[in-house]
C-alpha cells in the first residue's frame, strides 16, 4: 500500500553523499511541529541535510532545518520545492493533506505511503482496518457504531443502547482529545451530534480502563521489523501526561502481545516507517482484555523516552526506515519515566507567565530537559517533555515525583 513504485528496489540514500547534480543527500519531513524537530535532529546528526515545509515562520522543526520551505502543505510550488530539494520524504502529523503525499510520491520515495496515513485520518477506516485485522492481529476495537447521516444516528439511537455511554469522536482531525465529547443517554447523543455539526463521527462504548499502553514499530522498504517493547501511558484530560518504560510497567503477557499486534498491523498494512499503536487495558493482570485504541503514522509522544532510554530512538528508526538504511534492533538501556511539558508549567496560578525552576530540575539525576523551542505557553500545549533515566525503577520513580512536584506536574 506505499503508492509505489519504490518498495523493496528502494536505493539506500546514504548520509553523506552527493547526487549526480552535486547535491547533498537531504531528507525532507511534511510539517514543522516537535516530531518533525526532533526528526530533523536525528537526520542531522547521521550527516544528512534536512528540508521542512511549514507554513509558519517559528515552527519547532523549521528553526532548526538546513531548508525551511515556507508555504502551506498542499501548496504545489512547495510540494514541488520539497521534491527538487530533497532524495526521500516523510511526515510528521497525520493529518496532512493525503494528495500532498501523493504528488510527492510521484517523484520521490515517501514513507509512509499516503495510503496508510489515509487510514489513520479517519477513525471509521481505522477503525474498519483493525476489525479486519483482528484476526491476524488477535485484537479488536472498542464496540463502535458509525455516526455520518441522520438515519444512522436514528438506527444508533432506536438499537445500540449497549454503546451507552460512549464517546462521541469526529472521524476526522481528533488529537489530545479534542473532537470528542461523553454522552451518558440518547438525548445527549443526539445533541452532542448537532453539536458537531453533524460531521462523520464514531460513537464508541466507554469502557472501564485499568491501563493504557502503545508500541512503536518501525518498517523498512524491504519488510524488515524491529519494535519497541509496550510503553505504559496515563493520559490527563485526553492529554498524554506520563509514560512509563521500564521492565514490570505492565504484565508482561499483556505486553507481548500488544506488541506482536503492533508488528503484524504494520505488516498488514505494507507500511514503511515508524508507526506507534495505542491500546487500552481492561481487566487486572495477565487475563486482561487488551483492546486497540488508534495508530499514529509518524513517531508518537509516548516514544519519546527513546531518545534517552535507548541505543536507538523512534526519531533514529524515522529516519533509517526513509532513507533505507539497516534497521538497528532497538534495546533499552535505562528504565524510563517521560513527563510532559504543557503549557501550565509556564504560567502561574493566575495564568500570568513564569520562569520554571529548571535549576533545581536538572540538579536532580537523570534528568533529560527537551524544550520545542515554542515561544508561546499557553494551557494544554505541548512545550516539551522530561526523560528520567536512571539505574533502577525505584530510583527513576523517586525523581519523577520530586520532578512532578517541582514543576506541578501530574504524577
Ligand atoms: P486522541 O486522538 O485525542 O488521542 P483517543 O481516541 O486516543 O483520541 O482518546 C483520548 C483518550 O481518551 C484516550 O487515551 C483514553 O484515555 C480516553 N478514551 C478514548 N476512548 C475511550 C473509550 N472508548 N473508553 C474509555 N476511555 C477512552
Ligand atoms: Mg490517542
Amino acid at each position: 500500500m506505499n503508492d509505489g513504485t519504490h518498495n523493496a528496489t528502494m536505493t539506500p540514500i546514504y548520509p553523506g553523499s552527493v547526487d549526480a547534480a552535486g547535491r547533498p543527500a537531504t531528507l525532507g519531513v511534511l510539517g514543522g511541529g516537535q516530531l518533525g524537530r526532533m526528526f530533523v535532529h536525528a537526520a542531522q546528526r547521521l550527516g544528512y541535510f534536512t528540508a521542512v515545509l511549514e507554513p509558519d515562520a517559528q515552527s519547532p522543526a523549521g528553526l532548526v532545518s538546513h531548508h525551511h520551505i515556507q508555504t502551506d502543505y498542499n501548496d504545489p510550488a512547495g510540494l514541488a520545492q520539497l521534491a527538487r530539494l530533497c532524495q526521500a520524504i516523510t511526515t510528521e502529523f497525520e493529518n496532512v493533506p493525503a494528495q500532498a503525499l501523493q504528488m510527492l510520491a510521484r517523484t520521490r520515495p515517501v514513507a509512509p505511503g499516503a495510503a496508510g496515513v489515509g487510514i489513520a485520518q479517519n477513525r471509521i477506516e481505522e477503525k474498519a482496518h483493525f476489525t479486519a485485522c483482528a484476526n491476524l492481529s488477535g485484537v479488536t476495537c472498542a464496540p463502535y457504531a458509525v455516526i455520518e447521516t441522520p438515519a444512522q444516528l436514528q438506527a444508533v439511537l432506536d438499537d445500540r443502547a449497549d454503546l451507552l455511554p460512549g464517546i462521541l469522536k469526529t472521524a476526522r482531525l481528533g488529537y489530545d482529545g479534542k473532537g470528542q465529547v461523553r454522552v451518558r443517554t440518547a438525548a445527549e447523543l443526539a445533541a452532542a451530534w448537532a453539536e458537531m455539526g453533524s460531521v462523520a463521527c464514531v460513537l464508541e462504548k466507554l469502557l472501564p480502563l485499568t491501563a493504557e499502553c502503545s508500541v512503536l514499530v518501525a518498517r523498512g522498504w524491504d519488510g524488515q521489523v524491529v519494535s519497541f517493547a509496550a510503553q505504559r501511558n496515563v493520559h490527563v484530560d485526553g492529554i498524554l501526561a506520563v509514560t512509563h518504560a521500564y521492565e514490570g510497567n505492565m504484565p508482561p503477557a499483556l505486553a507481548t502481545r500488544a506488541r506482536a499486534a503492533a508488528v503484524s498491523l504494520a505488516q498488514h498494512l505494507d507500511y514503511v516507517g515508524v508507526l506507534c499503536v495505542e491500546f487500552f487495558v481492561v481487566g487486572e493482570g495477565e487475563h486482561a482484555d487488551l483492546i486497540i485504541n488508534e495508530m499514529a503514522p509518524r513517531p508518537h509522544n509516548s516514544g519519546h523516552y527513546t531518545l534517552d532510554a535507548c541505543n536507538v530512538s523512534q526519531f533514529d528508526l524515522q529516519v533509517h526506515t526513509l532513507a533505507g538504511l539497516p534497521l538497528p534492533e532497538p534495546r533499552q538501556h535505562s528504565p524510563a519515566i517521560m513527563l510532559n511539558l504543557l503549557g501550565e508549567v509556564w504560567l502561574d496560578a493566575s495564568g500570568q507567565p513564569r520562569e520554571p525552576d529548571w535549576a533545581s530540575v536538572l540538579r536532580l539525576p537523570g534528568t533529560h530537559l527537551h524544550l520545542y523551542g515554542k515561544a508561546q505557553a499557553r494551557a494544554g500545549r505541548k512545550m516539551g517533555h522530561l526523560t528520567i533515566t536512571g539505574p533502577d525503577v525505584a530510583s527513576v520513580q523517586t525523581v519523577a515525583r520530586q520532578v512532578a512536584g517541582l514543576l506541578g506536574l501530574p504524577f
